[in-house]
């Protein structure tokens, strides 16, 4: 059932990509120019002239949409705008960056016309990373392999094609914290990846430093998986029979042994040892309540100050 007439969504998330988004462009256009397509770029508050290049290209081409959010809202809320309002019956997320190589795309949608939902990228040979971000980030799929009940595949970015029958269903998500990945793995349907050779950024800097990425993993953990609280609760039960024993062994000792209490080291190791784990639990404990705290809130995702295109421009 392959499909002739169908339109092709391209979402483009951008803060500060000056430098990328003419060459970014000039790519996109050489792959899908044979398709019915719309590219929407959205604009994540850049201060530099990211909007301005956009404008001008919407001026060129009059199948480009830009999104233009009232500051930066970070990168997943970029995504999840670019999704919500596309309208084409394929969707292709892909870096401003050039990391994400544009002439993948026929390959995503010949998958897609052979019946897959989601076809997402893998990176095969990361050139542009350092050991170290490899490591961190092995490490994270493990993490999650282990705590969430979702398999999220390897080595994957936000690089894919989705149907738009996930985007109905992406469209009815209504939480706050969002991981694309993952919300795009638990939804399930046909699924598939093809691996391409990751490149360096053409221009620029990554925006995600360690922090960052620590605070992206944790949000996946914490909105795909309550083990961590499971785990801790099972800790806490195994440590308190512990000092049950402990407590009754050192009656017996005082009261039939009399032995003198020395030992100031062992009591002061114990104590920091214990506070250790209680604030660390409080920790786990905190990471979920703070992430209620903002679901509860209900504040939209992203703000929106104005969408451009030529169509509005001449009507
Ligand atoms: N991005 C965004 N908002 C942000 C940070 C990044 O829209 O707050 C965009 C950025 O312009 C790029 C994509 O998200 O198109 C991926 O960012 P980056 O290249 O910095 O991430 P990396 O490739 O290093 O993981
Ligand atoms: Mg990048």
């Amino acid at each position: 059932m392959l499909k002739k007439e169908f339109l092709l969504s391209i979402v483009v998330p951008v803060y500060n990509e000056e430098g990328n988004l003419q060459k970014l462009y000039d790519e996109l256009i050489e792959t899908i120019s044979t398709y019915n397509y719309e590219i929407i770029f959205v604009n994540d508050g850049s201060m530099d002239a990211s909007k301005e290049i956009i404008q001008a290209l919407i001026l060129k081409d009059s199948r480009i949409k830009l999104i233009d959010f009232s500051r930066n809202f970070g990168h997943e809320a970029a995504t999840s705008a670019g999704v919500i309002k596309s309208k084409g019956n394929a969707v292709v997320i892909i870096d401003a960056d050039l990391q994400d190589p544009p002439e993948l795309i026929h390959k995503m949608v010949d998958k897609w016309q052979q019946g897959y939902q989601v076809v997402y990228a893998i990176r095969g040979d990361r050139e542009g990373e350092k050991k170290f971000k490899k490591f961190t980030s092995s490490l994270f799929y493990k993490i999650m392999d282990y705590m969430a009940d979702i398999q999220i595949p390897r080595n994957t970015g936000d690089f894919r094609l989705i149907d738009e029958k996930v985007v109905a269903d992406f469209r009815k998500l209504k939480e706050k914290n969002r991981f694309f990945r993952g919300l795009i793995c638990w939804v399930g349907y046909k699924q598939t990846g093809i691996t391409f050779d990751r490149l360096e950024r053409f221009s620029g800097q990554t925006k995600y430093n360690y922090l960052k990425l620590f605070r992206l993993a944790m949000d996946s953990i914490t909105s795909f998986s309550v083990k961590p609280l499971q785990v801790i609760t099972l800790f806490g039960v195994i440590l308190s029979s512990i000092s049950f024993l402990l407590i009754l062994i050192f009656i017996v000792i005082k009261l039939f042994l009399k032995f003198p209490v020395s030992g100031w080291t062992s009591l002061i190791i114990t104590i920091l040892f214990f506070s250790g784990i209680q604030i660390f639990i409080i920790g786990i404990v905190s990471e979920y309540i703070s992430r209620m705290f903002i679901e509860i809130k209900n504040r939209p995702l992203y703000l929106i100050d104005k969408i451009y295109s030529k169509e509005e421009k001449d009507g």
